[in-house]
């Protein structure tokens, strides 16, 4: 959000500085699944997951797992994502959610066409595999909520599957195709986009953790690191699954938790896989990218970014590719080669963005949950017209930052 904020901004003529804690090399923008995707538009908060989720919380090896806390953010944040896992919601959050995706995915096209920015983009699909009956029927209908969403999307047969994967056994039922997504490889990406604003001249300064803001007269005029402080006339907070904290800096509440996920990236893989794919009863992504690599990726665990990381759970991730496709015998490596990353989870599922109440030169670009890479590019735009104060391509009413309250 940070650096595709940056991307726009700079174009729009603004003298943009990029403050990061660490060294812009490693973050949740990096070991993500890399889809990008019109087809997530069910948020993360719905009736279903808090129904699974209560099932799987005691399983180490689970795909979703809250770590119990008497954290006051936490239980915050756990109120109201129950309140906001409802029917309604769901429904509501649909026209938003495809919008801004397509919207994204224009942009990233964008990207795809300035020369060198390579980013491995390609537009292939993503299959959503179902082994169970009641997955085929949550399918069946998934389809038809898409279709009328006007999302590019068939329901395909065992057989249809199959013949997509010839040279993969798949042990499913059937599989939705969604015609819509695309894909790309969210290192490339990060390395493209760095390597650009280096280039235009955007100040990318590492290791400068922020520390605070000074403000004067409803406006932030500085914003401060430990050694350092920086002049500011627009202030954009995109500070991921720490934003919470650095927007109560500027007295603003966004309920918002860490949603950890791991992934495995196989560099030459001797498995072959030839559609970004998600088994959705293991709620594992697989994504081939890059020519010869293929990622595994999963689990959601709503913990502290202090909790040490539970590897096991990537046995799971590994159990559960093993049984939709039994060919993929992976070993469970080392943990050096394994790779996590704190998703910004918003308390219903959905992106804050917009301006803050408190100053008027502040706006938020977080919350953005599992589908942070996806709305990147288009975040970023977005990010450009607010502090432009223009119109937005997008309406950001159902993201505005302060929608469960000041
Ligand atoms: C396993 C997994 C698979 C995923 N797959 C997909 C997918 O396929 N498609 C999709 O759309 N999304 C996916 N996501 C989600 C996506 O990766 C995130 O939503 C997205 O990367 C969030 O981007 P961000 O810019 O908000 O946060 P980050 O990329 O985490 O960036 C936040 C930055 O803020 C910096 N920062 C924090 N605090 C401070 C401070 N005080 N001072 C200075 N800097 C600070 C951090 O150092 C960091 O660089 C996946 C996530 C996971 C874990």
């Amino acid at each position: 959000m940070g650096l595709s904020s940056a991307y726009y901004l700079h174009q729009a003529g603004h003298n943009v500085i990029v403050l990061d804690k660490g060294d812009f090399l490693d973050n949740c923008s990096y070991g993500n699944a890399g889809y990008v995707c019109p087809s997530h538009f069910i948020p993360l908060a719905t009736p279903g997951i808090v129904k699974q989720g209560l099932k799987w919380m005691l399983n180490s090896r689970s795909p979703f797992y809250v770590q119990p806390s008497l954290s006051g953010s936490l239980i915050d944040w756990g109120l109201k994502f129950v309140k906001s896992a409802n029917k309604k919601h769901v429904e509501t959050s649909a026209v938003p959610l495809r919008d801004i995706a397509i919207f994204s995915q224009q942009e990233y096209k964008t990207w795809a066409s300035i020369p060198g920015f390579d980013m491995a983009y390609e537009h292939k699909g993503l299959l959503e595999i179902f082994q169970t009956q009641s997955m085929a029927e949550h399918a069946h209908h998934t389809v038809e909520k898409a279709k009328a969403l006007g999302l590019d999307t068939e329901l395909l047969s065992y057989e249809e599957l199959q013949k997509m994967e010839p040279q993969t056994k798949i042990n499913g039922l059937g599989a939705i195709l969604f015609k819509c997504d695309a894909h790309l490889y969210p290192n490339k990406l990060m390395k493209s986009l760095l390597a650009y604003l280096k280039q235009q001249g955007v100040q990318l300064v590492s290791n400068k953790e922020v520390k605070g803001f000074e403000k004067n007269n409803k406006a932030v005029t500085k914003v401060i690191t430990l050694k350092n402080s920086y002049e500011a006339d627009e202030v954009v907070i995109a500070t991921g699954a720490w934003s919470r904290e650095i927007a109560a800096m500027v007295q603003t509440k966004i309920p918002l938790m860490p949603g950890r996920g791991y992934s495995l990236t196989l560099e030459n893989s001797p498995y072959q896989f030839n559609h970004p794919a998600v088994l959705m009863e293991g709620r594992v992504a697989i994504t081939p990218m890059d020519g010869n690599k293929i990622r595994f990726g999963g689990t959601m665990e709503v913990v502290s970014t202090k909790t040490p990381p539970r590897f096991e759970r990537v046995e799971g991730i590994l159990k559960a590719v093993k049984n939709f496709l039994p060919g993929f015998d992976i070993a469970m490596p080392s943990t050096d080669k394994l790779w996590y990353g704190y998703r910004p989870c918003s308390a219903d599922g959905l992106p804050y963005i917009g301006r803050i109440s408190k100053y008027r030169n502040v706006v938020v670009a977080t919350g953005h949950a599992m589908i942070g890479l996806s709305l990147g590019a288009g975040t970023g735009k977005l990010v450009s017209e607010l502090v432009d104060d223009r119109k937005t391509s997008v309406d950001l009413t159902p993201f505005a930052v302060e929608r469960f309250g000041k």
